[in-house]
């Protein structure tokens, strides 16, 4: 078994190798040959899958193919381009007990300490009940094929995930001053997502002589209209209330007897999304907000054509399709056309009582005494609900303490992870993969 320094050397290899998102097959091999230096023993037992690209998808035999897992984690890290890095973002270099480097906690941290656990299972004689999968896209910041890929080789091979865990939640040290013990925030579900394009026409011409209404005008009224009003509604939803009856175990006094009480009411989530800023909006609603738009290409011409892309995060009870035909609605009255660039429900909700939620919930327990699981309620994104459609159970969670300030690290600079949460997430995975039955 590596020692503490075994984990800081290891792991800094992996953070060193510079897997941005499509930078080049290259800088992936290089990272591949990495894995199988240090984990020799996954090298040497594990069947490595040929998927094509640089995805990763390795099988540990068990003792039965009836309930295979599936850990998952993405090679890639977004750029370190700019801000303010005190360490070079791919130097993995270790102050004060942190690592810092872009990919500690989005989430080469998931990668590392996935295999690692493996890595020591098998060193140690260890059989699994089941098979046991590691599956590692290349591509995920960019919502690439790779999570599809490895979902369609299980598909294929007839092999339906009985539990898949991915990143989402994590451990959160001293959330908030109300809450009175860390937590770890296990992710059920995650919101569905839009993008959806305003477009509006005109006949253009020279900016010297100026009629009203042009296609910029017409964009910017349209954009206060949808500031101004409540364009869908606040309503109670099964996860939004899972999270806050979970929370409400966890704050003080005052606020546990609301958040029990009132919790998983329509007048809760009212309030909760009237008074609780863009959280509250989000947790309770169908949020959306413009990010880019475009018009004419020089400063003295009036667009023929001036566009505007609106992001949705679908609330469970919303779906795409009623959230469009009301957006539609709006961008007649002010002349101007909608076109949706892409768009996917919100993904099913784990159940808490199965038993994949139930073990994984045990094995936080077992390694972390003292903190609360909470179910949580995603407003982001994963690969996880690509291979969600085949299994019985995804959780999106990668027990790593983290503090909010590391929090913020993520997709940031200065991204950086404590040693410590390392060596428990490896403990993590350890226990979960004993505790299978
Ligand atoms: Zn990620």
């Amino acid at each position: 078994m590596k020692n503490q320094n075994g984990y800081v050397d290891s792991f800094a290899r992996l953070i060193q190798c510079p897997t941005v998102t499509d930078s080049g097959h290259e800088y992936f091999k290089a990272f591949h040959d990495v894995l199988d230096e240090e984990f020799p023993n996954v090298t040497a037992k594990c069947e490595k899958i040929e998927l094509g690209r640089d995805v990763l998808l390795y099988k540990w035999t068990g003792k039965s193919s009836e309930k295979p897992v599936v850990l998952m984690a993405h090679q890639d890290v977004v750029p370190a381009i700019g801000g303010d890095w005190k360490h070079e973002p791919f130097g993995a270099t270790v102050e004060n007990g942190k690592m810092y480097g872009r990919g500690t906690i989005d989430c080469k941290n998931t990668l590392f300490c996935t295999i690692q656990a493996v890595d020591e299972l098998i060193e140690s004689g260890f059989v699994p009940p089941y098979d046991i999968y590691l599956s590692y896209s290349d591509c995920e910041e960019n919502s690439g094929p790779g999570a599809e890929m490895a979902r369609d080789w299980f598909k294929a091979h007839g092999v339906k995930p009985y539990i898949v865990v991915d990143e989402g939640g994590a451990i959160i040290r001293k959330p908030a001053k109300q809450v009175t013990k860390d937590i770890c925030a296990v992710g059920i579900l995650e919101k569905g997502y839009a993008d959806v394009k305003f477009i509006a026409r005109g006949i253009g011409g020279h900016s010297s002589q100026p009629p009203k209404n042009t296609p910029i005008a017409r964009l910017g009224a349209l954009i206060a209209y949808c500031e101004k009003h409540t364009l869908f509604k606040a309503k109670k939803t099964a996860p939004a209330t899972a999270m806050v009856k979970g929370l409400g175990e966890v704050l003080n006094s005052g606020l546990k007897f609301i958040a029990k009480s009132f919790g998983g009411t329509e007048l809760f989530a009212k309030l909760a999304r009237r008074y609780g800023g863009a959280y509250g909006s989000a947790m309770f609603s169908t949020t959306m907000v413009f990010t880019m738009m475009d018009g004419a290409t020089a400063p003295n011409i009036i667009p023929q054509e001036a566009w505007v892309n609106a992001n949705l995060r679908i609330s469970p009870n919303d779906t795409a399709e009623k959230c469009f035909k009301k957006l539609r609605k709006i961008a007649k009255k002010f002349d101007v056309d909608m076109e949706v660039v892409k768009s996917r429900e919100a993904s099913p909700m784990v159940d808490l009582s199965s038993d994949g939620y139930k073990v994984f919930a045990e094995a936080v327990k077992k390694t972390y005494p003292d903190v609360a699981v909470v179910p949580y309620y995603m407003f982001g994104g994963t690969d996880c609900r690509t291979m969600q459609e085949i299994a019985t159970t995804a959780i999106r969670c990668t027990p790593c303490a983290l503090s909010s300030e590391q929090l913020g690290g993520m997709h940031a600079s200065n991204e950086n992870v404590d040693i410590k949460s390392i060596e428990e997430t490896v403990a993590f995975f350890k226990n979960f993969l004993q505790m299978l039955r």
